[in-house]
């Protein structure tokens, strides 16, 4: 592994924020850190980026101990949520800022500055100042600042979650484009599971200062470890062992051996298969239209189901329907959830 970070422990006063936290990011590989606020991602990325002194653990880049290396000495670039650009530099001194204070010579600055500003699609903007330039474009110019310097690791925290959502898809875009053409590895921090899903090699998927599961973006969501997992990442249904075995028993049949009342089966709203029928077992609750696909909620003997339809069958609220659900499409989970909450 090229970077990692091993049994990473890290309290404020008597509150541990990081629990012997281990992570790793392969060369060129795109790692997001996923979780609920709080969960501790922040804290991890800057411990990382060494901006923050660790308890307990280590950081290393290949096999260089960095745990105790000063920020500016990584190597590292770093992209905030708020932009965190100089106000009263221009865009070109911004860009240029970390090959200056490397005394790189000002031709080779303005050629970097001009190639990185060509990347980024904002050729005309060297001259202006951040106060000019839209959330969007403000992020780009933090992006090529913080790509000028080659920097062996490129670390995100939230970048995109200041900006509407139209500019953040068109940003996310991009930030994945760079990122495959310039092979750095990456570790952003997100608390949108859309974003880590659609940028990330592999996800680590965080809860209450702990890893609950790393993987490939597929993996996480057709096979969560727990019930957390399955709640964070995608829309579940999640139904109780003793509902299952009441109402449909064959779902049982697909437990993994040693799994018991604790395990819960979940379900994805598109696995689900709707029919009209007056006679069935479930009521529509409600419909909501959303241009290629409808979501049913439904109520069901198994629970209160949300449902995904493509095109065909329209519901309407009240109106009798029959489903199923196709108990290969299950996965059971362990409910870290209820466990938690006991
Ligand atoms: P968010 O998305 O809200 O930033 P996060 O997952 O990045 O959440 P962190 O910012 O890493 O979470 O914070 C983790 C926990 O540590 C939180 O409970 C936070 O209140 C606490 N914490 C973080 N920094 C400090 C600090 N300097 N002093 C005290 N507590 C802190």
């Amino acid at each position: 592994m090229y970077l990692t970070a091993r049994n990473v422990t890290k309290k404020f006063g008597g509150f541990t924020a990081l629990d012997n936290v281990s992570i790793s990011i392969a060369s060129g590989e795109f790692v997001c850190l996923l979780g609920p606020s709080g969960c501790g991602k922040t804290t991890l990325l800057r411990l990382i980026a060494g901006l923050a002194e660790l308890d307990e653990g280590a950081i290393r880049l290949e096999e260089e101990d960095l745990s105790r290396t000063p920020a500016r000495k990584r190597g590292f670039g770093i992209v905030f949520q708020s932009y965190s650009l100089f106000p009263n530099m221009t865009i070109a001194e911004n860009i240029g800022y970390g090959l200056k204070i490397r005394n790189t010579p000002a031709a080779d600055i303005a050629a970097r500055v001009a190639e990185l500003l060509e990347l980024i699609k904002l050729p005309q903007a060297a001259d202006k100042f951040p106060g000019q330039l839209s959330g969007g474009q403000q992020q780009r110019i933090a992006l090529a600042r913080a790509i000028a310097v080659e920097p062996r690791v490129l670390l995100l925290d939230e970048p995109l979650s200041a900006l509407d959502a139209k500019v953040r898809g068109e940003l996310r875009s991009e930030i994945s484009h760079l990122q495959r053409q310039l092979g750095i590895p990456t570790l952003m921090v997100t608390h949108d599971q859309e974003e880590a899903l659609a940028l990330a090699d592999k996800i680590i998927c965080m809860n209450q200062g702990t890893v609950v599961q790393t993987g490939s973006p597929e993996d996480l969501y057709n096979r969560p470890a727990t019930r957390f997992v399955a709640d964070f990442i995608g829309t579940s249904n999640l139904i109780e062992t003793a509902r299952a075995r009441e109402v449909q028993p064959d779902l049982l049949e697909t437990r993994p051996e040693g799994a018991d009342a604790a395990y819960v089966a979940c379900i994805r709203p598109e696995h689900i298969i709707l029919r009209p029928d007056t006679n069935g077992r479930a009521t529509v609750r409600s419909v909501i239209f959303l241009g290629n696909m409808c979501r049913v909620e439904v109520d069901d003997p198994l629970g209160l189901l949300t449902v995904e339809t493509h095109g065909g069958e329209s519901y309407r609220e009240g109106e009798t329907v029959d489903l199923s659900i196709p108990r290969e499409m299950c996965t059971w989970v362990a409910d870290d959830v209820s466990e938690a909450a006991s």
